[in-house]
């Protein structure tokens, strides 16, 4: 509450109230700066995705200038500060000002050269590249060759690659178009050499993992463990996992397809167009109305799309001089207009985002991301919902057996708990052979042959920034944690209830960066978090 009156003080405009503004809040002035500086980042993040030529009247050139100028009168401002002399809470909000820039990084150096050269995927040989360098021309290799897989003649791009490998009933087929995958297993990983383009890139993200706001050290401390509890974690999911399937071992390329029986026994009732639809209509039925919060969707197919699935600020919401809320406006990018149950997923898990930074309501200083954490871990509480067999019934008019469901949900989920393990690992110990750990993790806990020739763990982006994973593969103990203290507190809503929003919005979602994972999660639990939750979704299959 007292977070909130600051932040209305905030943007107060006469003369004189902001004089005595400054006297009451020796922020305001600084809060103001960030988020003049962060429209500009937003505008600009926004406008080099090509989805529009203008934003806010106007271009991306223009938009580059403003960011430059507004980081400087930002810096200037907070070297100025007397930080010593500021309370508590405003030493907190300083703090979390810090975390955010220091996320979106110094953007002179790159936007002074004029055009801002990206890296292509024939550069991650230069010996030159920093990590972020590295790790930009990995990307640029799952966008270059990930988007033009060649199979059966043609071309495939990696998502719908994937699709294939659960959708194929030939199994030659599946093994043709995991095969698609060779020539960008080669450009990340080499011949698997030590000095391969990701294993160099691991060995930077290594020495870096302690400070990045998003790796592995990072997420334990947001929940307030260390990384071997994580690691423990784990295990401990996958171990049950294995433990609730059956025991026969799979190739690699038939793991997806064992694990999509759901998505095809429900492909018939996704005709284009209607993963879109369903989405928008769950969410109205958790009370949120995606159309009134103004959410922009670049999803329809177009030339330099994302190859990743994302949501963004396009516009930081802001408190208005007679106490309302001017409001943020969230971006979503991927691919939706055709795919079953397994886009639809994804969406709703976009929409949970943008419903997340929606809902925000707080002084300038937290008006960004909660910690990475808890972001993706949030966006699936919405997501997972549409295995359920509630779900099925309300919006679909069928429902699976629970089994195949949940092999649905959690077969592609325990991939991203395994490239957790994988990549926590490899960060303790970046001489490890990549290919041969993965063998080893999945051979032992989802049963799939051995095949350590082959760098088949990278066909997801973000392996490009190694330490990304756990956010999804930890942020399921803290989803199946949510979910479950949700619905005791306002009762289901796998087939919508209309309190969700509204509960959310103030338990979890308000603070923006304000909290931690771990204050959120032990104010809603009352306790430390566990991964029992999770472990009871997984033994549901048994
Ligand atoms: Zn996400």
């Amino acid at each position: 509450m007292r977070a909130i009156l600051l932040g209305c003080v905030v943007i107060l405009g006469s003369g004189v109230v902001m004089a005595e503004a400054r006297e009451t809040a020796p922020l305001a002035e600084t809060e103001r700066l960030f988020l003049e500086f962060l429209a500009a980042r937003d505008a600009s993040a926004y406008l080099e995705t090509g989805h529009v030529k203008e934003w806010d009247g106007a271009g991306l050139e223009t938009w580059n200038e403003r960011l430059v100028a507004r980081h400087k009168a930002l810096t200037t401002s907070l070297a100025r500060l007397d930080t010593a002399a500021l309370a508590p809470s405003d030493q907190a909000a300083l703090a979390a000002i810090r975390v955010t820039l220091g996320d979106i990084g110094d953007p002179a150096p790159a936007a002074a050269d004029g055009a801002r050269r990206e890296p292509r995927c024939e550069d991650r040989h230069d010996a030159s590249l920093d990590r972020e360098g590295l790790t930009a021309a990995l990307r640029a290799c799952f966008r270059e060759i990930g988007n033009t897989l060649q199979f059966e003649g043609g071309t495939v791009d990696r998502g719908g690659a994937l699709g294939l490998l659960a959708e194929l009933d030939d199994p030659a087929r599946r093994k043709a178009v995991f095969d698609a995958f060779l020539p960008l297993w080669a450009a990340i990983n080499g011949a698997n050499e030590p000095d391969s383009p990701y294993r160099r890139v691991l060995k930077m993200a290594a020495a870096n993992d302690p400070v990045s706001s998003s790796g592995i050290t990072a997420a334990a401390r947001s929940i307030g463990v260390t990384v071997d509890d994580v690691e423990r974690w784990l295990a401990q999911i996958l171990a049950a996992w294995r433990d609730a399937n059956p025991p026969d071992l799979v190739e690699p390329w038939d793991y997806r397809y064992a694990m999509g029986e759901a998505n095809r026994r429900l492909a018939q009732h996704f005709p284009p167009g209607a993963a879109i639809a369903l989405s928008d209509r769950y969410y109205r039925d958790l009370g949120v109305d995606l159309k009134a919060l103004g959410v922009v969707y670049d999803i329809k197919d177009r030339p330099g799309q994302s190859p990743l699935a994302y949501c963004d600020f396009l516009k930081r919401g802001r408190f208005t001089e007679d106490g309302g809320w001017d409001k943020t406006i969230a971006r979503v990018v991927g691919r939706y207009e055709e795919g079953g149950l397994g886009s639809l997923n994804e969406l709703v898990h976009e929409n949970g985002h943008a419903t997340h930074i929606s809902a925000i309501r707080n002084r300038p200083a937290f008006t960004d991301w909660t910690d990475t954490l808890f972001t993706e871990a949030f966006a699936d509480v919405p997501s997972w919902s549409v295995y359920e067999p509630a779900w099925q019934r309300k919006y679909l008019g069928t429902e699976l057996p629970l089994d195949v469901a949940l092999r649905g949900q959690f077969g592609t989920a325990m991939l991203d708990v395994a490239w957790s393990l994988f990549e926590l690992r490899l960060l303790r110990d970046p001489t490890l052979d990549p290919n041969a750990l993965w063998t080893d993790i999945t051979r032992e806990y989802l049963r799939i042959k051995p095949h350590p020739e082959l760098a088949w763990w990278a066909v997801r982006v973000q392996l490009s920034g190694p330490g990304y994973m756990v956010n999804y593969g930890l942020g399921s103990v803290l989803t199946a944690e949510m979910r479950r203290a949700t619905a005791e507190a306002i009762g289901s809503f796998d087939a919508g209830n209309p309190k969700w929003h509204a509960w959310t919005a103030d338990k979890l979602l308000r603070y923006g960066s304000e909290k931690t994972s771990k204050q959120l999660m032990d104010e809603l639990l009352g306790r430390p978090l566990s991964p029992a939750a999770l472990l009871a979704e997984i033994n549901r299959i048994k």
